[in-house]
């Protein structure tokens, strides 16, 4: 009997997935760019947006490689008793709700600043996810095309996390703890925020080569490179040890 699902109808729709995304990205960043206060940050997201529109071409070039290497009926039916027949993205579309509400709030620039990337981030790291997933599903395929073109993108999402990261690190949330009075104090002495609420490129980087459940080996190594300085020494050996 033939399984129900199988991998290439998980990358499929995966790739569903993450062009609906891309798309509601597209429509929501303009207006997270146009709040932000923050000069940079402004620029960040308007480029980001720019290269948003290129993904979504990159994903069309993978949908037709998928059609032109596709073998038989697609099995549509099991995944559509999961998800339904609307392929939206429901993932983004509550990250995106998420983000709107907050901007609606009444808030200092800079905390609205802080806000604009926490929302931005949680995108990030959907897409991260999302990317990282379907290279690993492409190439244990054997689809190299395909899981070269999501790597490109993968490491596109991975610039844009760190990106913000090293804006809200360095300046964005240090200006929002004291609105924009002591910065170079705070930000030498406040940097620990970063390794918990702004932790995309601590936290994701390992994806970027792995993808997937096969980043878990590099996963501990490369997440201790960026925040091992700022660790005790116990909290390395307890790391040494679980990695044993
Ligand atoms: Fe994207
Ligand atoms: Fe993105």
């Amino acid at each position: 009997m033939d399984p129900l699902l199988n991998l290439r109808d998980l990358l499929q729709h995966e790739i569903d997935d993450l062009y609906s995304a891309e798309e509601q990205i597209i429509e929501a960043m303009p207006a997270m760019a146009e709040k932000a206060t923050n000069r940079q940050l402004k620029a960040g997201l308007n480029e980001h947006l720019r290269v948003t529109k290129e993904q979504k071409k990159r994903l069309d070039k993978v949908k037709s490689l998928l059609q032109s290497n596709q073998e038989g009926e697609r099995n549509k039916s099991f995944l559509s008793e999961i998800f339904g027949t609307d392929t939206k993205c429901k993932g983004v579309e509550g990250l995106i709700k998420e983000g709107e509400k907050l901007m609606g709030e009444d808030m200092d620039p800079q905390v609205m600043d802080a806000a604009i990337i926490a929302a931005a981030q949680k995108i990030e790291h959907y897409e991260i996810s999302g990317y990282g997933t379907a290279r690993a599903f492409a190439a244990g395929l054997g689809l190299q095309d395909v899981a070269k073109l999501l790597q490109t993108t993968l490491d596109e999402e991975y610039k844009s996390d760190n990106m913000l990261t090293d804006l809200a690190v360095r300046k964005v949330n240090v200006e929002a703890e004291d609105g924009g009075a002591n910065t170079e104090m705070r930000s030498n002495s406040g940097r620990g925020n970063g390794q918990n609420g702004n932790t995309g490129s601590t936290s994701s980087r390992s994806g970027s080569k792995s993808g997937s459940s096969a980043s878990k080996k590099a996963a501990p190594k490369k997440a201790t490179q960026k925040t091992a300085a700022k660790k005790s020494s116990g909290a390395k050996k307890a790391a040494k040890k679980s990695s044993r």
